[in-house]
């Protein structure tokens, strides 16, 4: 229903239902309180239906307000969803799977996603798309990079506020950990990443793109291959592998701009997202 204007009646009665509505935080109730108990009178509805009207009225705009905060401060770079991902493009990405945990049932026993492959097949992608039916859910998800993560950690460690923010990431239903490998990690970072992990094991999912397979995590985790294996053990006891295999999306539309007239061999590394 589209909201209509203002129009209670400038009456003592009017202003003070006005205050009323206002007092109950009723907002969006309070322009279209008029047309709608004129659309009720003329349907000839009764009590419960015009307040059924309104209430609904009120939850759905509330509900519409909460999923906006919700997409806007889960820090993704960029809002692309599930349904613009081209499978054909990138048939190792098994369709079925991704439209399985869009339905969130991942999140109800705390199972992690991993979403393995080399530059621009996706990775980032797959992970707004799902950070976004989280948030559309009405459910706290954050989006962060490992770099990010390590960074903001370190500081807190360093200011001694490192348990205040270790919470900023334990709390949201979903926490995206994008790029894992881009950067090696030394002890102190491995150890913050893990503190992550290992608190939300069990409790809280995670989504977690990386560009090296899980046997080149020991490289990664250059500080502290111990930690390495602790961490991996934690993620993969249940979890959804993604791995992809292909080619970039970035370099195909490059190709296909005429920058490149065949196909290029795939790097590792040096990739940053959009
Ligand atoms: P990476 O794997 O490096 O994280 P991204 O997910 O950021 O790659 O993808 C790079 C760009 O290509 C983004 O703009 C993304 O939306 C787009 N893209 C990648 N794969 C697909 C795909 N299969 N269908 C549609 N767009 C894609
Ligand atoms: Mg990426």
């Amino acid at each position: 229903m589209s909201p209509r204007p203002l129009k209670l009646a400038a009456t003592p009665a009017g202003e003070h239902l006005r205050q009323q509505l206002h007092a109950l935080k009723l907002t969006r109730i309070e322009p279209i309180v008029d047309s709608i108990a004129q659309e009720c009178a003329r349907e000839r509805v009764g009590y419960l239906d015009f307040l059924e009207r309104l209430l609904e009225i009120e939850l759905l705009e509330r509900r519409e307000r909460k999923v906006d905060m919700l997409r806007h401060f889960a820090g993704f770079p960029y809002k692309k969803s599930l349904e613009q991902f081209d499978y054909d493009f990138q048939p190792t990405v098994d369709r079925r799977m991704v439209r399985d945990l869009s339905k969130l049932r991942f999140l109800d026993h705390g199972e992690n996603v991993l979403i393995v492959g080399p530059p621009g097949t996706g990775k980032t992608m797959l992970s707004v798309g799902l950070g976004l039916k989280v948030a559309e859910s009405g459910r706290r998800v954050l989006f962060t990079t490992a770099d990010d993560l390590v960074q903001a950690l370190t500081r807190a460690f360093q200011e001694n506020r490192l348990e205040e923010k270790l919470k900023s990431y334990i709390s949201p239903t979903l926490l995206v950990i994008d790029e894992v490998g881009y950067l090696p990690l030394d002890k102190l970072q491995s150890n913050l990443l893990f503190q992550v992990i290992s608190r939300r094991y069990e409790k809280g999912s995670i989504v977690m793109t990386s560009n090296k397979g899980f046997s080149e995590w020991g490289e990664v985790f250059a500080g502290d291959p111990v930690i390495a294996s602790a961490l991996l053990d934690r993620l993969l006891h249940h979890s959804h592998v993604i791995n992809i295999r292909g080619e970039s999306y970035r370099l195909k539309e490059k190709r296909e701009a005429g920058l490149f007239s065949h196909s290029l061999p795939l790097t590792h590394g040096g990739d940053r997202p959009e």
